[in-house]
């Protein structure tokens, strides 16, 4: 079948909750990606920050076949060897002390808020959760109670017990904290919201003062976390160990997993029988993981997107000194945003031409994303793609 018409029939039956792009995807290896005519593109956006080992690593293939033949699901009432590896592997790059596996950023999101919830509970605290504006936890009821107004928009009644408050503002929680409160959560470098580090005073006084005030705080690192900004956590950049930590994404490098870490004190207040889940943590999907955890070490990759993402986001700097039309450039590691003056959709339009995937994300933020071991190359004939095109459009802007 063709491409148009597979975009027919997509259009058909699928819910329309995304606009696609009118490309299918057929291959993939490492840092490339073929469509169904043959064409090659190179790819910045690794499945929104997920293939960070790049696609199809053949020790992440090799590990899913073996499991899928040996055993794929057991249910959580029993142990599995996988399983046990993942948890002390996660709990050792974390410095966290328990793990609960998930099958989505979302679901991790949601087991951070009940756990915070029990634990507030527990010291009979209520249970209202403080979110940032500008944030993303995900899709389901909660998790857009806690993020942006837009993708609440005819979905209400919102649960209750959520709160927002601006970013990087240390005053404005405080003037929402009460005895009401259980939590905090935010994301350290807010990814959909268009790639905004937090300040790292905030981010230690924020940390002082949930210590100080038993509020349960919650870092997001669904997209920041599995080595990508040049650090195991982002956290560990800020050098701050939140009470949980939620994780998904490059998790499973495409697999779908997600874990939530807490400490020993979260930990405490949870029982059996308090959350669950079917499949979250499967034999199979945690041999994906273990694999991508393994390559990541194996291959040195937190130390190569650290070294790739400041020479890359170096380089941008150089073209943002050239072209008006960059307004900043922004990230850590291999988590960079180009903000531009106008919307970044044609912009990645006119790339995708070019055979560069990247994505636009908070209107005018150009997100790059790639996986962690892109080679150099790739990344010279994306920047002088790029350069290009910001050549072109600023010609008609005159
Ligand atoms: C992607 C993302 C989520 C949601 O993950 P899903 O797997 O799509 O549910 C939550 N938080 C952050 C920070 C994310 O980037």
């Amino acid at each position: 079948m063709e491409n148009i018409d597979l975009h027919l029939i997509d259009q058909q039956y699928y819910l329309p909750t995304f606009k696609r792009i009118p490309i299918t995807l057929v291959k993939g290896e490492g840092s490339k990606l073929w469509d169904i005519e043959g064409k090659e593109y190179t790819d910045l956006l690794a499945g929104i920050a997920v293939t960070n080992v790049g696609h199809c690593h053949p020790k992440v293939v090799k590990a899913i076949q073996d499991q899928a033949s040996e055993l794929m699901h057991i249910s959580n009432f029993f142990v599995s060897p996988m399983q046990v590896a993942l948890s002390e592997l996660l709990v050792k790059i974390s410095g966290m002390n328990r793990v609960f596996f998930t099958n989505s950023g979302a679901e991790s999101v949601e087991g951070a808020i009940k756990i915070a919830r029990r634990y507030a509970h527990s010291k009979g605290r209520g249970g209202k959760i403080i979110s940032m504006e500008n944030s993303f936890h995900g899709r389901t009821l909660a998790t857009i109670a806690t993020g942006q107004a837009k993708y609440q928009e005819g979905f209400g009644p919102m649960p209750s017990g959520f709160a927002q408050v601006p970013f990087n503002d240390l005053e404005a929680i405080k003037r929402e904290l009460s005895d009401d409160v259980a939590a905090i959560i935010l994301e350290p470098i807010q990814g959909e919201g268009g790639i905004r580090p937090a300040s790292p005073t905030y981010i230690k006084e924020l940390a002082v003062l949930c210590e100080k005030e038993d509020v349960v705080l919650i870092f997001d690192e669904i997209q920041s976390g599995i080595g990508r900004t040049g650090h195991w956590f982002a956290k560990d950049y800020f050098g701050i160990t939140p009470d949980i930590l939620t994780s998904a994404k490059g998790l499973g490098n495409g697999m779908p997993i997600g874990a939530l870490l807490c400490n020993e004190k979260i930990a405490g207040a949870i029982h059996f029988g308090d959350h669950g889940t079917t499949f979250g943590g499967n034999p199979l999907a945690t041999a994906a993981s273990i694999a991508t955890l393994k390559v990541i070490i194996d291959e040195h990759l937190v130390k190569e997107a650290k070294e790739k993402g400041d020479w890359l986001k170096s380089e941008l700097i150089k073209l943002q000194q050239k072209y008006p039309s960059i307004r900043e450039v922004r990230g850590l590691g291999m988590m960079l945003g180009v903000e531009l003056d106008s919307p970044a959709l044609p912009v990645m339009q006119a790339l995708l031409e070019q055979g560069f995937i990247a994505n636009a994300t908070a209107v005018n933020v150009l997100r790059l994303v790639p996986a962690m071991n892109i080679p150099k190359r790739d990344l010279k004939n994306f920047l002088s793609a790029f350069e290009q095109i910001l050549i072109t459009k600023e010609n008609k802007n005159d």
